[in-house]
């Protein structure tokens, strides 16, 4: 089932707060993130004396009842500490369901579609970015983009894999192929490269790259970064960051993709490894041809 979500806080590390929560979304089971809407800076609605909020809104499909999504939206807000004093009081974190598919529910629990939707500036304006036939009015009130979504850091991937999207093999990359590697480091050359420890081990005496900024994630080694939120606090959004593996961070990272770069060669090799799905959710925007392959280049649907 398509949910669309609203998501805001006005208390603690206000944008930290909501990444938190949308890595938190991403991890429930069988659950993927669609789209993410850029972060907003909102006068409080309702009870007026309290601190700005942040909102923004997702798209996520999830194999879950609405009531279920409910429990496990309602078990994150617990977990990022939201203290639940008054109706549209202050909070760390507030996630309400906006809509599930087409369906009208109308329970003490649950009102779907969310009742206030068409009355708040703060969720209209992140959810038209991401939901581009509404229609609605906006009542004229403050409501101001503001860094920090994680789709402002303009993540590209950048990898090489077989026509089944196979990426490795035994840690080891399916290919070494000198014209993609020369692309690879015309891309990445001067800017940040994000990979995972493993991926790490396949360099050249398993060192960071040289003339690149190497951020390097890791749950287990202390000197790596040990999470996507702490990595998101090391990026700088004005360079170029592209990730290149390996496949479980790939994966961990898709949903916050704004560019793709696949060189694509046209052989099937062994791999225990592979690129994740993505094609429901991107274009296919150019292709360049090189005897060995073909480089596709991938945006985001809109
Ligand atoms: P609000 O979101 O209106 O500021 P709360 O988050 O405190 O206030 O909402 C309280 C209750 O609203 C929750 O316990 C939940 O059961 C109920 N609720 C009804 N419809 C929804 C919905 N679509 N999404 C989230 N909560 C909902
Ligand atoms: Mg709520």
């Amino acid at each position: 089932m398509i949910f669309y979500l609203s998501l805001g806080g006005n208390l603690g590390d206000r944008i930290k707060n909501l990444r938190a929560a949308i890595e938190k979304i991403k991890k429930i089971p069988q659950t993927k993130i669609l789209k993410i809407s850029r972060f907003y800076e909102t006068e409080a609605w309702g009870l007026k004396n309290q601190p700005d909020f942040v909102n923004c809104a997702l798209k996520i499909s999830a194999n879950l009842t609405p009531l279920q999504l409910l429990e496990k939206i309602q078990q994150i807000e617990f977990e990022l500490g939201r203290v639940r004093k008054e109706h549209w009081g202050a909070r760390t974190l507030d996630i309400d369901i906006l809509f599930a598919d087409d369906l009208k529910i109308n329970s003490e629990r649950l009102k779907i579609p969310h009742p206030y939707i068409f009355e708040r500036d703060f969720v209209l304006i992140p959810l038209a970015e991401i939901f581009p036939n509404l229609k609605f009015n906006l009542h004229g009130d403050k409501v101001t983009k503001i860094f920090g979504s994680p789709r402002d850091f303009n993540l590209k991937f950048v990898a090489c894999v077989d026509k089944n999207f196979g990426l490795g093999y035994k840690n080891n990359l399916l290919f070494k192929i000198p014209a993609d590697l020369k692309n690879f480091r015309n891309l990445t050359l001067g800017n940040t490269i994000i990979l995972g420890r493993k991926t790490l081990q396949t360099f050249p005496n398993a060192k960071p790259l040289e003339g690149r900024k190497n951020l390097i994630l890791s749950r287990t080694i202390e000197k790596f970064i040990p999470s996507v939120e702490e990595l998101f606090c090391k990026l700088n959004p004005a360079e170029k960051n592209f990730v290149v593996g390996g496949a479980e961070i790939f994966s961990e990272l898709l949903p916050y993709a704004q560019e793709i770069f696949l060189s694509v060669v046209n052989s099937e090799k062994n791999a225990d490894k592979f690129f994740p799905k993505f094609e429901d959710n991107f274009n296919l925007v150019e292709i360049k041809n090189f005897p060995e392959f073909e480089l596709r280049r991938y945006l985001p649907l809109t």
